[in-house]
């Protein structure tokens, strides 16, 4: 693991203490405060008026009961959370994930590094995130219906287009985001369709929105690999995951030549020599909502199927981790860089584990961290409140026109900044630091609030 600064230690300290048993959230932390030394040796000025320690602390924590009834009668129970983690850009904005290893710790990882990401768009958006415990995984629609219900009765005191506005992650997608928004409709007695994002286009959803986070990923890595005079085109891919971040991205790596080999869902992966057939594979996942150890099944020949097992140790050039956090560990890491992997880009939130970014760092490998390399969901998200808020609707080519100016923006700002902290080719340091001096910036022209 990296020095932290000694002015910082302090700081880690304390969040180690109060959030005790949040293994995630320390990570996150802790891996933002590594590069924080830079800065603050820097600018001094930064470390003044407990600055980073309130960025540490959400300004607000929202934890409450979810029941609802399954179609059986029978009562169950859920938990709910929101975290409002920093409002100093604009209203809280982020996800909300549905995922039975949801808890208060994992919510506020992700909104840690919300906060950070979505500084980094450049665009007026504080950061939070939310979720439940609630596991979507073979209910009916009727009983997603009405969790989503139940959960938006409590939620809707909390929420607004100035408050906070969440949006999808996973286990929320746009039939998710319809019931919320419904009854929060209902609730409030008013259409204000900026309150949420990834809605559908007929309530005010924005064009691209569901390409986003994955498009946006693969635009990031496209500009990375130019900085070496590389590119896509003809370059082994491998992208865990099959959601909807995984399957966009690989949507545009396919765009820009690259041929997908492997993909995965948390049961296990598929190789396909000849090239990931990706409309076989939104069939399986998107319309059947089924398990993608299908698609050896049907393809036959050239494709196979592993349960389990790492598909990290398939040889790639470029890695795209889209699942979920801590899916690639040091071990697999090394996997990639022995098998000769070029560059990396984190579609999903936190997905490499310390040991494994500090091992593409030590490599050389290109590394682009989350934060950065998937900003383009809740960036095309700000977008949509633009839309909402002019009553509007973009073409899906100006949409895409601006995500790919907004990714190609974020990428610069990252790379000038580990320039200029004495790191080229440091996206983890830049990322951070240009995240964190916008956020700061904006929270000290505040006071102390
Ligand atoms: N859940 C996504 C993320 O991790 C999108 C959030 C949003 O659009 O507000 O950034």
């Amino acid at each position: 693991m990296n020095q932290i600064d000694e002015k910082l230690q302090p700081i880690l300290n304390v969040v180690l203490q109060r959030n005790a048993g949040e293994a995630e959230f320390h990570q996150a932390v802790r891996e933002v405060l590594e590069s924080l030394g830079h800065v603050v040796a820097k600018h001094p000025g930064y470390a003044e008026d407990a600055l980073i320690e309130r960025i540490c602390e959400p300004e607000r924590q929202i934890i409450f009961r979810v029941p609802w009834i399954d179609d059986n009668g029978q009562v169950q129970i859920n938990r709910g959370f929101r975290v409002q983690f920093n409002s100093a850009l604009g209203p809280y904005k982020g996800g909300i994930r549905f995922h039975p290893s949801v808890n208060l710790g994992i919510v506020k990882f992700l909104g840690f590094e919300q906060i950070f990401k979505n500084a980094l768009t450049g665009l007026p958006i504080g950061g939070g995130k939310g979720g439940s415990d609630f596991d979507p995984r073979g209910r009916s629609d009727r009983e997603i219906m009405r969790f989503c219900q139940s959960f938006m009765i409590e939620l809707h005191r909390h929420v607004g287009e100035y408050t906070d506005v969440p949006a999808g992650d996973i286990g929320v997608g746009g039939r998710e985001i319809g019931y919320m928004f419904g009854m929060y409709k209902r609730l409030t007695n008013r259409y204000e369709a900026a309150v949420l994002t990834g809605k559908a286009l007929v309530h005010g959803g924005s064009r691209a929105r569901t390409e986003a986070t994955g498009y946006g990923t693969a635009y990031f890595v496209q500009r990375m690999l130019s900085t070496r005079s590389e590119s896509f085109e003809g370059r082994r891919v491998v992208v865990s995951g099959t959601g909807n971040v995984a399957i966009y991205a690989m949507e545009k790596a396919l765009e820009f030549g690259a041929k997908i080999v492997a993909c995965s869902d948390s049961n296990g992966y598929v190789v396909d020599e000849n090239g990931i057939d990706l409309d076989l594979v939104k069939q399986i996942k998107e319309v059947r909502r089924a398990r993608i150890s299908e698609y050896a099944q049907l393809k036959g020949k050239g494709a196979h199927y592993i349960d389990g097992g790492s598909i990290w140790d398939v040889p790639c050039e470029v890695a795209l981790p889209c699942a979920t956090q801590n899916e690639l560990s040091g071990r697999d890491a090394k996997a990639l860089i022995k098998n000769g992997v070029v560059a990396v880009g984190e579609g999903a939130n936190m997905p490499s584990t310390p040991e494994a970014v500090q091992a593409f760092r030590e490599a050389g490998t290109l590394f682009a961290p989350g934060k950065a390399a998937n900003a383009g969901g809740v960036a095309t998200s700000a977008l949509e409140m633009q839309q909402n808020a002019s009553r509007d609707s973009w073409t899906f080519e100006r949409t895409e026109e601006r995500l790919a100016e907004i990714m190609d923006g974020i990428h610069d700002r990252c790379a000038r900044t580990a320039e200029e902290y004495g790191a080229p080719g440091d996206y983890v340091l830049g990322a951070n630091i240009t995240g964190f001096v916008r956020v700061a910036e904006a929270m000290r022209a505040l006071g102390v609030v």
